[in-house]
């Protein structure tokens, strides 16, 4: 076989596996587990809202009765608690990034933690 077949497709596979030898070794950095867990409370959190949102559309329309519809929203409201108290636990366990604050180029004051760029120019607030 050519010597250089060879060569280019060991170039090849090693280009290919790269991205992902990356997310593999540094994965972590990419993507904290308490992050992972917090983004999936909160669509939890999203999902009871919006279960408990269309109880209250039933309800107002007639097709439940009040009674029916306390009833039910007591279960969502008893998991929205416990999902809260979850979701602040891991708040606590999680370093919050500072306020990077006030542009240099505009003076808004962008109250976002962890904010890169000012929320009214757009221009980076590291620098
Ligand atoms: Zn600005």
């Amino acid at each position: 076989m050519d010597i250089l077949l060879i060569l280019y497709s060991i170039l090849l596979a090693s280009i290919l596996c790269t991205p992902f030898l990356y997310i593999r070794f540094n994965g972590k950095i990419l993507t904290t587990r308490n992050s992972e867990l917090k983004s999936t409370l909160d669509s939890e959190r999203k999902m009871l809202l919006e279960n408990l949102k269309d109880l209250k559309t039933e309800m107002d329309t007639g097709k439940i009765q009040v009674s029916e519809f306390s009833e039910l929203s007591e279960d969502i409201i008893a998991n929205l608690k416990t999902l809260d108290e979850k979701i602040k636990s891991v708040k606590a366990a999680t370093p919050s990034l500072p306020v990077v604050g006030t542009c240099s180029k505009c003076n808004f004051y962008t109250p976002i933690v962890g904010a890169k760029f000012c929320a009214m120019c757009g221009s980076s607030l590291s620098g």
